[in-house]
């Protein structure tokens, strides 16, 4: 008789065992490149919620009352960091009530982590309206950033699921390969216009244009999220007109009238970007197809305009 209750108990426990280990992780992420990174990192063994839309300023995300749900349900969070969601995730985190996630505990990953930040201010003051008070948070444009995003990701999956691990890991090595495969073409494609300037409505293309030698340093807006005004458009039209820029780059957000009325006076292509995948047309497989994309969308406006 013992031995049967112990037999059964037994089987209740088998039985019981599938439940436990196809527990999803539950995981949101801030953005939707970081969505996507962690999609490819977590595959099936984890339920990805992404906040932000792909064509929605990320500085400035319309936080609805359903993120607080879902950060409240949350086993990780995947944010940005470096001040990108400052403006609006602080908030939500707090009425989240989940100490899972809050700053600082394990299930919160902050990606910035490593990166090698580039202009960080030697002192902090945001009443200039800088939206980039703590440096320029638009790292991930740079594939290379994105292994070090990548790595941060499948560390903080195996913390909290030790047994899937090895997946974990397998998946990572995939991406970093999958990247420096693409590095080379990347590189290859816009080697001819190497030291070319490009101007860029909002300053989110530093990183990209750092990695494959372009200067990305002349922007529509006066400041970063402060909105364009007649006088300074005047100042980077005669400045587009002296150094010859042939190209503006604007995310999908951005109002890209004034990027046209800008190329009308200068004769200068405007192309659109995306930091995010799904932001724009043939970018919704994920983050290789997106810079490949992008890439390829550049150097192709600088190739036509000589
Ligand atoms: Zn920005």
């Amino acid at each position: 008789m013992r031995f049967s209750i112990l037999q059964l108990i037994c089987s209740l426990a088998l039985t019981a065992l599938p439940v436990t280990s196809y527990a999803k992780l539950n995981v949101v992420a801030t953005t939707p490149d970081l969505a996507s990174i962690a999609k490819e990192i977590g595959g099936d063994r984890i339920d990805v919620t992404t906040l932000a839309k792909p064509t929605e300023d990320p500085h400035f995300v319309d936080a609805k009352p359903s993120f607080i749900v879902k950060l409240n349900h949350a086993d990780l969070l995947i944010e940005g960091g470096a001040e990108l969601e400052i403006g609006w995730l602080p908030a939500l985190l707090d009425q989240s009530r989940n100490p899972k996630i809050a700053p600082g505990a394990p299930g919160h990953v902050a990606c910035a982590q490593g990166v090698a930040l580039m202009e960080v201010p030697t002192s902090l003051d945001r009443s200039r309206g800088d939206i980039h008070a703590a440096g320029n948070p638009h790292y991930l444009v740079d594939p290379v950033n994105a292994k070090i995003v990548a790595q941060h990701m499948a560390n903080a999956f195996c913390a909290q699921d030790e047994k899937d691990c090895p997946a974990y890991r397998a998946n990572l090595k995939k991406f970093n390969e999958a990247i420096d495969a693409k590095l080379a073409d990347w590189e290859r494609i816009l080697a001819p216009f190497k030291g070319q300037q490009v101007a860029a409505y909002h300053n989110s293309w530093l990183y990209f244009g750092n990695r494959f030698g372009l200067t990305i340093d002349l922007f529509l807006e006066p400041k970063p999220g402060v909105p364009p005004t007649p006088t300074h458009l005047a100042e980077v039209i005669t400045k587009m007109r002296q150094d010859k820029v042939h190209v503006i780059i604007v995310d999908p957000y951005l109002n890209r009238r004034t990027a046209e009325t800008v190329a009308e006076k200068t004769g200068a292509t405007v192309v659109d970007v995306s930091q995010f995948p799904g932001g724009i047309k043939g970018t919704e497989g994920g983050y290789v197809p997106l810079i490949d994309r992008v890439v390829n969308a550049i150097a192709r406006a600088l190739g036509q305009s000589h």
